[in-house]
C-alpha cells in the first residue's frame, strides 16, 4: 500500500507527551517524508490546523501548521499545509494575546491560554529549504501550541487557571456561537 493512513494520535498521559523530541538531521529519508505526509493527512482527516510528529509517537522535531475553517475551528484562515520541520522562534512581540484553544492529543478539553500575537520563525521545509517568516495572530498560535510539543509540554501547562478551561461542547456553545454573533455586527 502506497496510500497515507490516518496515524493514530496519542493522549495525554502518553508519556511521549512529555519529551523533548530528536533535531531531524536527514530530511530526504523516505520515513520522514512519508511521517509528513502521514501528519498531513491525520490533521486534516481530525480537523486540526496543526499536529506535531510527537502526537503520532514519532518523536521529531517536525510539525504541520494547516490553518483552515473547520468544525472544531470555523474561523481560522486558510492556508496550504506546511511541513516545519527543526522550527525556532528568533523573536516575539511584548503583546501577548490570550485564545482558546483545543489539543487532538487532550480531546473534549478548551483552554484559554496567552500566547505571543507576533512572532519572527524560522524552518526547514521539506525540500530542505530554510524559510523566515512572520506570522501572526491564530497562525503564530498555532505555530506556538505545535513548537510546545516539540518540548515536551501541552497547552495545558500554559492555562493560567483552571477556571479558564471549558469542555467541548460548552466552548461550541458559549465560545463559537458568540464568536458568530460579533462577526455578524
Ligand atoms: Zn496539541
Amino acid at each position: 500500500m502506497t496510500m497515507n493512513e490516518k496515524a493514530p494520535i496519542i493522549q495525554l498521559g502518553n508519556p511521549i507527551l512529555r519529551q523533548k523530541a530528536i533535531w531531524v538531521t536527514n530530511i530526504d529519508d523516505q520515513q520522514i517524508q512519508k511521517l509528513i505526509d502521514d501528519l498531513i493527512v491525520t490533521v486534516s482527516q481530525a480537523n486540526g490546523v496543526g499536529i506535531a510528529a510527537p502526537q503520532v509517537a514519532e518523536s521529531w522535531r517536525l510539525f504541520i501548521v494547516a490553518s483552515r475553517p473547520n468544525s472544531r475551528y470555523p474561523h481560522a484562515p486558510e492556508m496550504e499545509p506546511t511541513a516545519m520541520i527543526n522550527p525556532q522562534i528568533i523573536a516575539y512581540s511584548s503583546e501577548v494575546v490570550k485564545g482558546w484553544e483545543g489539543c487532538l492529543s487532550v480531546p473534549g478539553i478548551r483552554g484559554l491560554v496567552p500566547r505571543y500575537q507576533a512572532i519572527v520563525i524560522e524552518y526547514t521545509d521539506r525540500h530542505g529549504k530554510l524559510e523566515k517568516q512572520v506570522l501572526t495572530d491564530f497562525v503564530a498560535r498555532i505555530f506556538q501550541h505545535e513548537y510546545d510539543h516539540l518540548e515536551g509540554k501541552v497547552f495545558l501547562d500554559r492555562v493560567e487557571s483552571t477556571e479558564e478551561l471549558m469542555t467541548e461542547a460548552e466552548y461550541q456553545q458559549r465560545v463559537v456561537i458568540a464568536d458568530e454573533k460579533v462577526e455578524d455586527n
